[in-house]
């Protein structure tokens, strides 16, 4: 595969605070060999960025590459062929991978079509970030996004399930601890769907499998009950109580904290259009959970909920500015979708840092994200798992 020598104004080897101006990256083979000081470079550059930032390629831990971002997803799925539904996900790979996505965890998706999208992009047939498959979220009958075919009943139910994931290919479990918004009838969106002894089956069958566990909990019954499953993220972590409404438990957010239990918020730009249809003050009190979150040391995993209704594919910098106007810095939210998001899918030691012997997931957009973390949107160069993805300069 040869080498690459990398050059730009800047470079962000990925944690919070740490910058090389004028640095330079050096790709062999595939992996991150060397970034520092270009004056120190082993090597004249191939590709010069003076006016742009290099950084690691951005994750995100929380799409539907199966879902069209539409109002009627459950018709658009029941009225799509699986081989429809693959050509959709592959669009939506490609349009995160212009975006600087290199790596997309893919949290419910219909009949393991995102195992064979990843087999894909990973066998270089399709381009496309690297894939973290869910399969089919484990719900009750009726429960939240039942129709994705991840129902299971009982003790012996979920674990059944958490098998048949496994079994299929699946990266990680994701379990529908509380009812959402995507589904008619079952529990309410702050109720919570399964008992304590049920997600810890959930949670021991995954272990047992060597696989992480995702909870999507919109209110704060079902938050708990995740926490004391032991799972790995909880998904959305609204705080909603009975009726919608928002309540912060500072107990649960310590306990977060202290079981390095990981937050994915599921930003997007849907976000003033979901205030509009839910209460006044709805974006306000996001913001301020996510902030509260955020000083309390709860780490936070950048995800978009991408596929979801007003939540289109590549629209990331905007996504990012969400957590900016939450109150972290440019620098911190660029780090919560890559060093953070990659700890929190457990691929600290594949990806998420520009450092040596991690795979070549790099991007390079015009100008400084750290003053502007909208500057993410211009994207100049995008590698993937060491392959240039052609996005046009
Ligand atoms: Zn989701």
């Amino acid at each position: 595969m040869g080498q690459l020598l990398i050059s730009a104004g800047r470079v962000l080897p990925g944690p919070a605070g740490e910058v090389i101006e004028d640095g330079a990256v050096l790709v062999r083979d595939g992996r991150i060999a060397w970034t520092g000081p270009r004056a120190e470079a082993p090597g004249t550059p191939d590709v010069e960025h003076p006016d742009g930032t290099l950084l690691p390629g951005l994750i995100d831990v929380h799409v539907h590459l199966a879902f069209d971002a539409g109002p009627e997803l459950e018709a658009g799925l029941a009225a799509a062929s699986d081989d429809e539904l693959y050509e959709r996900m592959a669009g939506n790979a490609r349009r995160l991978l212009a975006a600087g996505v290199t790596t997309a965890r893919d949290l419910g998706d219909r009949g393991g079509l995102a195992v064979r999208l990843r087999d894909a992009v990973a066998a270089g047939a399709l381009p496309g970030p690297r894939v973290l498959a869910a399969c089919a979220p484990v719900t009750p009958p009726n429960g939240h996004c039942h129709f994705l075919g991840g129902v299971a009943h009982g003790i012996e139910g979920v674990r059944k399930a958490v098998q048949r994931n496994a079994a299929a290919g699946a990266d990680v479990i994701k379990v529908m601890a509380g009812g959402g918004y995507l589904t008619n009838g079952g529990a309410l969106p702050w109720e919570r769907q399964f008992t304590d002894a049920e997600l810890a089956a959930v949670v021991v069958e995954a272990r047992a499998h060597g696989l992480r566990v995702a909870a999507h909990a919109h209110g704060v019954s079902a938050i708990a009950a995740s926490v004391r499953a032991g799972v790995d993220t909880v998904e959305h972590c609204g705080w909603e109580v009975e009726g919608g409404a928002t309540r912060v438990d500072d107990a649960l957010v310590e306990r977060l904290a202290a079981d390095g239990i990981a937050v994915c918020p599921t930003v997007h730009t849907g976000w003033p259009a979901i205030a509009a249809r839910r209460h006044e003050g709805w974006l306000a009190e996001r913001f301020a959970i996510l902030a509260r979150l955020h000083a309390a040391g709860v780490r936070l995993a950048f995800g978009t909920d991408s596929g979801v209704r007003g939540a289109p594919f590549g629209e990331v910098a905007d996504a990012l500015a969400l957590l900016v106007d939450a109150g972290l810095s440019p620098a911190q939210a660029l780090e919560s979708a890559t060093v953070t998001a990659a700890d929190a899918c457990g691929l600290g030691g594949v990806t998420g840092r520009l450092a040596p012997g991690l795979r070549a997931d790099l991007l390079v957009v015009g100008g400084d994200p750290t003053a502007d973390v909208r500057r993410v949107a211009d994207v100049r160069l995008v590698i993937a798992d060491g392959v240039d993805a052609g996005v046009p300069a």
